[in-house]
């Protein structure tokens, strides 16, 4: 337990960094370009440099009740969300695969579970802290920077890479799909880095085919390249489910905007969001939605 609240105090400093990376990335350079993410922050209204204790992650913002402490102006709700979504992700995410994988926590800890699975657990993590940094971007700019599609990817790679290696050298059967016996419902034609493969081959092309019906208003390029690398890190079937429930839950949200009047219909939605907040589901309830799925039939 007490290893879990660090691990949720790493991941709110991280969330921390992460605001800064959110809130000074305009589309003219990387994301990570030093001059944009060197230098102290400020005050968004009044420019006071902030003393060190304005800058503790959530605490500051709590003791502050979300005010500067110089110009009293009130401070976004995104400092303390994405702080907070740091925490959840670097506790979350090995406390979740520790039960899917059958590893204890205590054997976690103790640094004696097999190498590969820290290897794992640290591509998951990373994983999900760029979902992050994509859902705050797509929805404040309508983009999705490049230079973090292109690290999905990578984290894509070595996640089916883990998966080809523990089927080959470990001779064992790797989990690899989060719905686990439900794989069943879209047959998974191929295994390890080949089922990857095929999921991101199919993500691409459905989404290419959406963003062409579309002409790129509905669907961008950017979701295009995004469908890609979800589709490597969740291989197939996952991604179907992953692209079913982001249109049930972007399709409900929309309709909820226009419902209380705050959209058109012809206004855009950012898609990302919907599609990370679809990944998440599958990766911590996938079994759980379909079987409830086939619960509501009878099944
Ligand atoms: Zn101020």
């Amino acid at each position: 337990m007490l290893y879990f609240i660090l691990l949720f105090v790493l991941g709110l400093a991280f969330g921390s960094f992460f605001n800064v990376l959110i809130l000074r990335y305009d589309s003219d350079k990387n994301i990570f370009s030093f001059s944009r993410i060197s230098g102290r922050s400020h005050c968004p209204k009044c420019k006071t440099t902030l003393r060190w204790f304005e800058l503790l992650p959530l605490f500051s913002f709590l003791i502050q009740k979300g005010k500067c402490r110089t110009c009293n102006v009130k401070l976004s709700y995104q400092y303390p969300l994405v702080e907070t979504l740091g925490g959840m992700i670097f506790a979350g995410v090995p406390l979740f695969l520790n039960s899917f994988y059958g590893i204890t926590n205590q054997a976690f800890f103790s640094f004696v579970a097999p190498y590969w699975y820290y290897g794992l657990v640290g591509a998951w993590v990373f994983v999900f802290c760029i979902f992050l940094l994509i859902t705050a971007i797509d929805f404040r700019l309508f983009i999705i920077p490049n230079e973090l599609t292109a690290l999905l990817v990578l984290g894509g790679l070595a996640i089916s890479g883990f998966s080809a290696f523990i089927e080959k050298a470990m001779m064992m059967p790797f989990r690899t799909s989060f719905l686990e016996q439900y794989i069943l419902v879209f047959p998974a034609f191929a295994h390890g880095i080949w089922n990857h493969a095929m999921g991101a081959i199919v993500g691409f092309i459905f989404f290419l085919l959406l963003s062409l019906i579309t002409r790129g208003r509905g669907i961008g390029f950017g979701d295009v390249k995004l469908a890609f690398a979800i589709g490597l890190l969740f291989g197939w079937p996952d991604i179907a489910i992953i692209t079913m429930l982001s249109f049930i839950i972007g399709g409900l949200w929309s309709v909820g905007l226009m419902l209380v009047g705050a959209k058109k219909m012809k206004d855009r939605v950012p898609f990302a969001p919907f599609f990370v907040l679809g990944a998440l589901l599958v990766f911590f309830f996938g079994s759980a939605i379909v079987k409830g799925y086939f619960g509501v039939f009878g099944l």
